[in-house]
């Protein structure tokens, strides 16, 4: 069992949660409808090893987005934060 550290309700249990998807993608601002960098914030995703940043959605408790630094091969939780927070990857697994 997985337990996220919601930053509003505390340590829950990862079955109240539901995963959104990838924290990395930065939204574009001002593109046109089918402008590539839409294209890529929409379609395109990285398949990495390791620490990944997430989002997830307290669907069970307070209903509010949790961005989550998870490791994709261990599943370990390394952080949890609001949206905005900024998480930082552990030295020694920051990509190249
Ligand atoms: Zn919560």
């Amino acid at each position: 069992m997985l337990y996220i550290d919601c930053p509003y309700c505390g340590k829950r249990a990862h079955d109240e949660f539901t995963y959104i998807g990838d924290a990395t993608k930065k939204r574009p601002d001002g593109a046109e409808k089918n402008d590539p960098a839409w294209v890529d914030y929409v379609y395109t995703r990285d398949n990495p090893r390791g620490p990944h940043l997430e989002l997830w959605h307290h669907s069970l408790g307070c209903r509010e987005v949790v961005k989550v630094l998870r490791n994709i091969l261990t599943h370990e939780i390394l952080g949890c934060g609001r949206p905005a927070d900024d998480i930082p990857l552990p030295e020694a697994e920051t990509k190249p």
